[in-house]
């Protein structure tokens, strides 16, 4: 057996395990250098984690070498975040290493040369002149541009945050320095995009979503890295987006929920945002009309400076009316009561815009069977299947299932069955018997699957060919719409009285948002929202858009019941074929978490999830929760130890930690 003295290296690979791997080198290599390595019959890339020059003998037959190096080598800043997120998390580190890069590099190949394409060339747009609220943040926010300096820009809807956000990119441009502009993913809108591009025509901007190829995302990735690309758009994903100089973080709508990943490394980004700005000593502005309580109670504890825009930005323009529909009085007729069709048909008359907002797309939200009440529900999820009457088919809004609308019952064989409620397609049509002469766009993620589709609503209010649009959550975000002075809010109340201790705090939102879609361009707006609680301490702050009243009113609840922002959350899940091993897995780790008991952390015991069943898998979870964080991180590892060593009483089980959960 010969020795040879070599370089001995760890390496982050992408496998389901929280460890390193050694192999070995004849040069000493840079941390986060992509490599290519065997693992068990496998080639595979992977990434220098750990390169302590330990100048000692290595057994070849134990330890392979490295058997080629790549040209790419992730940023220092990229390696360090990803170390974080692997830590705070308490993800496999190989994987989070995987999930934030470019596809390309994940592969085990040399990358081939990226063509340069060709920037469009755009309408130079001026900068508008600021009001004084507004220049108020660009001057404080300028001043700071050299430190750590997180800011909460509350502004209300249509008060001019992307103006804001216009004039401190320039000026951190002016310092060659790049700027991250996170959004949710149905922010994006064209609009928003013309409007950077308009005002920086010249500069290197690039956006992320979900939409481009893998090679435009290379190249934005590589852009970044090398400082031509001076500003990124993107979503969450783009917060580990490796900068050459980072100037200044924005992050649009941050209470927005499409920022936490729901899924693997269920990670926020807005909390990575967060990280990372404290880390390069920059300031990063989190964008709300309604921020969220978290991101609220930081300004309490005065880590976070507050700027308010308390007014709209076009002259003239002012928040709209909100009443309220008491349906105990007012009946509806396939969902709509007469008050607002009355509403609608004055818009017509007026040729003023109107949209009526309903969270549920499809046709009807349950087909029963008038019989004997059999619903029809799906296979794979417990949750009912939705009717779809473009294709005449059941969906599953969860896993995708589709069938076939049924002609009897599957119970009794009874024919009379009946669609129950109403969706998107259902408001669509009843409004279009009301009204024959309407133009009615719907608008939801059913239609969105069309690329075009934005778009074309945009050029078809432009042209004045939409009368009234109905649509879901989709719409209530970001959207100028022109000439709108309606929206009508139906079937709102099912988030009241959610077992979800976040519900109230999303419809308020949502509806807040809705609301401020009315009215934006000088004419007076009104927003009718038809529900069963009218005497609801949350309509009554809706109605005196009295967003900081409801706030104060939900902070002292949550503190009172010790929920976040005052208790820190995790939830250990777990899933299988069968809910009883599922349940069996969770209490044994329940027993080991006894052993490693803490006095400042409380563990719940384990529960099925509240959608229990999900694309064919069984759910249970397990909360853990201490209003001390270090103390959760401590004791979620050592918890995380022994849940590795539990053998599982079926091998279909898998289980997660999600830190900070949404999902409850
Ligand atoms: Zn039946
Ligand atoms: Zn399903």
């Amino acid at each position: 057996m010969t020795n040879i003295t070599k370089y001995l290296l760890n390496i982050a690979l992408d496998v389901p395990l929280d460890r390193l791997f050694s192999y070995y080198c004849d040069q000493k290599l840079a941390l986060g250098t992509r490599v290519l390595v065997s693992f068990g019959r496998k080639t595979i890339a992977g990434f220098v984690w750990d390169n302590e020059v330990t100048d000692i003998s290595i057994n070849p037959q134990k330890i392979k070498a490295i058997l080629e190096v790549f040209p790419e080598v992730l940023a220092p800043d990229t390696y360090e975040l990803i170390n974080f997120t692997a830590k705070y998390y308490h993800y496999p580190l190989g994987q989070v290493v995987f999930g934030a890069i470019p596809k390309e590099w994940r592969q085990a190949q040399n990358i081939k040369e990226l063509r340069q394409s060709k920037p469009k060339p755009h309408h130079e747009d001026m900068a508008v002149i600021l009001n004084d609220e507004q220049q108020n943040v660009v001057n404080k926010v300028t001043e700071n541009l050299d430190k750590y300096y997180p800011s909460i820009l509350f502004g209300v809807t249509g008060s001019g945050k992307t103006e804001v956000y216009l004039s401190l990119i320039e000026k951190v441009i002016n310092q060659d320095k790049q700027v991250l502009v996170l959004v949710p993913e149905i922010n994006l809108t064209p609009q928003l995009l013309e409007r950077f591009l308009g005002r920086f025509p010249s500069v290197g901007i690039h956006v992320l979503t979900s939409h481009v190829t893998s090679r435009e995302r290379l190249r934005g990735y590589l852009g970044a890295t090398d400082g031509s690309i001076k500003i990124i758009i993107g979503t969450r994903l783009s917060v580990f987006t490796p900068f050459k100089s980072l100037g200044l973080i924005i992050v649009d709508e941050e209470h927005d929920h499409s920022f936490k990943q729901q899924e693997s490394l269920r990670y926020h980004a807005r909390d990575l945002a967060i990280y990372r700005a404290s880390k390069h000593s920059i300031p990063i502005i989190l964008g709300s009309a309604t921020p969220s309580l978290e991101t609220l109670y930081n300004y309490k504890l005065e880590k976070y400076k507050l700027f308010k825009l308390s007014n709209r930005a076009v002259t003239g323009s002012i928040l709209p009316d909100i009443r309220l529909i008491d349906l105990n009085i007012y009946k509806t007729n396939d969902g709509l009561t007469d008050i607002a069709i009355d509403e609608i048909a004055k818009r017509l008359e007026k040729k003023e815009l109107s949209l009526v907002f309903i969270n549920r797309r499809g046709y009807a939200p349950s087909i029963t069977c008038y019989q004997c009440g059999y619903v029809f529900t799906c296979s794979n999820c417990s949750t009912n299947l939705v009717y779809h009457s473009n294709t005449r088919e059941l969906k599953c809004h969860h896993c995708g299932l589709s069938c076939s609308t049924p002609k009897v019952c599957t119970a009794c064989h009874s024919q009379h069955l009946q669609a129950l409620g109403q969706g998107t397609q259902k408001i669509e049509e009843v409004l279009a018997k009301k009204f024959v002469d309407a133009k009615i766009y719907r608008i939801d993620q059913d239609v969105l699957n069309s690329k075009s589709a934005w778009s074309e609503l945009y050029t078809k209010i432009k042209a004045g060919e939409i009368d009234i649009i109905v649509g879901t959550q989709i719409l209530v975000k970001g959207h100028d719409f022109h000439n709108l002075t309606l929206v009508v809010g139906l079937n709102i109340d099912s988030s009241l009285y959610s077992y979800d201790f976040r519900a109230s705090e999303l419809l308020f939102t949502q509806l807040t948002q809705v609301s401020g879609r009315a009215g934006r361009g000088g004419k007076k707006g009104l927003v009718l929202l038809q529900t069963n609680y009218p005497k609801h301490e949350l309509y009554q702050y809706l109605l005196k858009h009295d967003f900081s009243g409801f706030i104060n009113y939900t902070m002292k609840d949550r503190r009172l019941l010790k929920l976040p922002p005052y208790t820190y959350y995790a939830m250990l899940r777990a899933s299988g074929g069968q809910l009883s091993a599922v349940l069996e897995f969770l209490n044994t780790v329940w027993d080991g978490a006894s052993n490693i008991k803490n006095k400042n952390v409380l563990i719940s015991s384990p529960v099925p999830a509240i959608m229990q069943r999900l694309k064919n898998r069984e759910r249970a979870q397990m909360l853990i929760s201490s209003q001390d964080r270090t103390e959760l991180h401590k004791f979620i590892s050592n918890l995380m130890v022994i849940v590795s060593l539990i053998k599982k009483p079926a091998s279909d089980i898998s289980y997660q930690i999600d830190i900070d959960p949404f999902e409850m």
